[in-house]
């Protein structure tokens, strides 16, 4: 548990919250300023700080845990669609800093924007980028 974290204060049932969900491995509750009606957090109860700290297997946890919360939600409040989100440092909108996947439900005349427009790239600018991933 990190000190001060306010994630690790809901696993260890120090600050409440909405729970949805639980295993061994993971905790799921409602996140508290929803996106859109069912907007839930999925996170492994073991604290890492982001997806570059994040074990393996509870990585993998919970990614399944957040799937079967997809499924119920979906089965529960007929969402028209998922979107699983990830945020990882300040600059992709990460704001508290124990890993979670926010499970967003959808609903066609929902206020939800996409936040960015595609931007064209030529084969040259993709294949220098792709170079420089690859290293
Ligand atoms: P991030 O911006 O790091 O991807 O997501 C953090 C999320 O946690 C936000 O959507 C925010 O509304 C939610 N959140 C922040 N504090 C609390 C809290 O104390 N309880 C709950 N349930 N959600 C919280
Ligand atoms: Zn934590």
């Amino acid at each position: 548990m990190a000190e001060d974290c306010i994630f690790c204060k809901i696993v260890a049932g120090e600050l409440p919250a909405e729970k949805l969900d639980e295993d061994e491995h993971t905790v799921s509750f409602m996140d508290l300023n929803p996106w859109t009606r069912g907007h839930a957090l999925v996170i492994p109860r073991n604290h890492s700080t982001n997806l570059y700290e994040i074990d393996d297997d509870d990585l993998r946890h919970s990614a399944v845990a957040a799937r079967r919360l997809a499924k119920r939600i979906k089965d529960r409040l007929g969402c028209d669609g998922i979107n699983l989100l990830n945020a990882a440092e300040p600059a992709a909108w990460q704001t508290v800093f124990h890993f979670h996947l926010h499970v967003i439900p959808r609903y066609e005349d929902d206020s939800l924007e996409v936040p960015t427009r595609p931007q064209e790239a030529s084969a040259e600018d993709l294949a220098g980028v792709a170079e420089e991933i690859r290293g």
